[in-house]
């Protein structure tokens, strides 16, 4: 195979060959119905054999080594309260953004991108969905260069806008990420008590060498030590249907989408990085680092879905749409 990265694990963000080694995850193991065995039905012996025999393959698979249980939705019965947030997250800026597209739309062009994280509250519970740039780049006012070929701003900590809301990072009972890259997982060492809710073909991903493009090693270390669920199909998160995480592979292995339905605001699909700019979303443009086919699979899932639920689409690093939502500490409901 291609050399894919320089000495240091990293390539130029500019500079990434086309994925070749992007095999659909043969992983099989279906935690949502595991799930629904440890919680629906009294375990019987071939239940739990099935799945101890599920744990020991995620175990396994770099880095997982808790499933912690669905909680029982809704007890009382009536609607939960349901809260979007916007969180400012960073800035990530390039000169030349032809990493954006295989086609040829961004060459020399500059691209400078928002990175929002999702904060919602449902009834007492609170899921953050990504956690941004790295909270350490906020010391450095005029932002970092780094190896991922861009530059990177954060203007306010998200440790401090979680304060604005009188919460600490220990409140935030779910960490859902999209996918790994360090523009979603920089904070992921801020919540050492929360549950992660991460696919399990991407934490397998991101522990494959040499590194792949995107991924912080340090910056992921403490998924080992922490609480997650991996997910490896839709996963409804409060298990009331109100928030699921939608399997969208492709940006990376296993990428996923997030659809809300809120009471009075409606239903609004989040992109994490299937599309990165309303241009993406517009003509069905694929970056140079994805799976190609995968991707242009789940853009067509996406679809459907928009179409058959009416769903307003947030893409989460179009600048347009981040201005679109209510500015922090404002929400939709
Ligand atoms: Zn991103």
């Amino acid at each position: 195979m291609e050399q894919l990265h320089d000495a240091t694990g990293f390539d130029a963000y500019g500079a990434i060959a086309k994925r070749k080694d992007a095999a659909p995850s043969k992983t099989k193991v279906n935690v949502k119905q595991i799930r629904s065995n440890i919680v629906g039905k009294p375990a019987d012996s071939r239940i739990v054999r099935h799945l101890m025999t599920a744990l020991a393959v995620l175990s396994v698979l770099g880095g997982v080594n808790a499933m912690a249980a669905q909680p029982v939705a809704n007890p009382s019965g009536s609607a939960p309260d349901i809260r979007l947030y916007t969180l400012d997250c960073g800035l990530t800026e390039f000169k030349d953004a032809d990493v954006f597209s295989d086609t040829g739309e961004y060459e020399g062009k500059p691209l400078a991108l928002p990175t929002p994280c999702y904060l919602i509250q449902h009834g007492q519970q609170w899921l953050l969905w990504d956690t941004g740039l790295s909270d350490k780049i906020a010391a450095q006012p005029n932002g970092v260069l780094e190896k991922f070929g861009g530059r990177f701003t954060v203007k306010r900590t998200l440790a401090a806008q979680l304060a604005q809301l009188k919460l600490k990072p220990s409140d935030v009972h779910y960490v859902g990420l999209s996918h790994l890259h360090f523009d979603h997982a920089g904070n992921i060492a801020l919540f050492p008590t929360s549950t992660f809710l991460v696919a399990a073909a991407e934490v397998t991903a991101a522990h494959a060498k040499p590194t792949p493009f995107g991924i912080d090693l340090a910056q992921i270390a403490p998924l080992a030590k922490a609480k997650v669920t991996a997910v490896d199909e839709d996963y409804d998160v409060f298990g009331d249907g109100t928030v699921k995480m939608l399997k969208t592979p492709g940006h990376t292995r296993g990428h996923r989408s997030l659809i809300v339905k809120l009471p009075k605001s409606g239903i609004l699909l989040i992109t994490g990085d299937l599309y990165h700019t309303r241009q993406n979303y517009e003509k069905g443009l694929v970056p140079h680092l994805n799976d190609r086919a995968d991707t242009l699979a789940s853009m067509e899932r996406f679809a459907k879905i928009k179409t058959n639920t009416n769903a307003r689409v947030i893409i989460q690093h179009a600048p347009e749409d981040f201005a679109a939502m209510p500015a922090f500490p404002k929400y939709l409901d």
